[in-house]
């Protein structure tokens, strides 16, 4: 597992083994306690390429059509936060939602990647929540403004870096304890490898970009004082609390 950490100001990548946390510095590995060290988001991407409606159980649950083809999105990176961090819940909003999502971690700058290939562009894994304040994206016909606050991608908490077949995983979240959501990757419309192939033939994808692969059936509203919790199988589990507009720190 991969991190980025902060502790005394400084901000480092490290390796996540167990409690422990192991720093390349040159010639020499620093080792760090990892309940001592602030977790960072595990990227800082360029940019998050989300897709709606991927999985076979949700379109289900909506009684939409399957889709013929990948319907992709953009959320800014100004919205990431990481393990930890809160969301904070827009006054302009009156419903916000939490969707779990397995996300892809791109390894290295590429356009037109066939997804035989794909793998070879792959970094790693990580969860996501893809927040959305659904009054707004209602309201507006389209997505950008409900689904780009400040906060609304959570990501995290680490990037499992090798050996992890995410075909089949369980993914799921809860609120406050509680299961919401409880699916596999299994139900997947598009593929990892078919999603790369798909969003590289429109745009450069740059080391670091996340894709956000689509939620399951069960996604609900959050609100001020809650704590949600996605998780996934091989991976782990990404916490974040909500709060209202008034109550972040500025
Ligand atoms: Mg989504």
């Amino acid at each position: 597992m991969i991190g980025r950490f902060k502790y005394d100001n400084e901000v480092f990548e490290g390796v996540v083994r167990g409690e422990r946390v192991i720093v390349e510095r040159g010639l020499y590995c620093d080792t760090f306690i990892l309940s001592e060290l602030e977790i960072l988001p595990p990227t800082n991407p360029s940019k998050i390429i989300c897709v709606g409606l991927n999985y076979i159980d949700h379109a289900l649950e909506l009684d939409m059509p399957i889709p013929k083809k990948p319907l992709i999105f953009l959320k800014p990176p100004s919205s990431v936060i990481g393990h930890h961090g809160r969301i904070v819940y827009p006054g302009t909003a009156k419903r916000v939602d939490y969707e779990a999502e397995l996300a892809v971690i791109v390894g290295k700058r590429c356009k037109n990647v066939p997804s035989g290939d794909a793998c070879s562009v792959i970094l790693g894994y990580t969860c996501f929540n893809d927040v959305t304040a659904r009054d707004l994206q209602k309201e507006d016909g389209q997505w950008t403004r409900a689904k780009s606050f400040d906060t609304f991608s959570p990501v995290g908490p680490f990037i499992t870096d090798q050996g992890l077949d995410i075909c089949d995983l369980s993914i799921r979240t809860r609120v406050n304890g509680k299961l919401r959501q409880d699916s596999r990757t299994s139900n997947l419309i598009f593929s990892v490898p078919e999603l790369i192939e798909f969003i590289s033939s429109i745009m450069t994808l740059e080391a670091g970009d996340i894709i956000a692969t689509g939620t399951p059936p069960g996604v609900d509203k959050l609100s001020a004082g809650d704590e949600v919790e996605i998780e996934i199988e091989g991976i782990g589990v990404l916490k974040n609390s909500v709060v209202s507009d008034g109550d972040q720190i500025r």
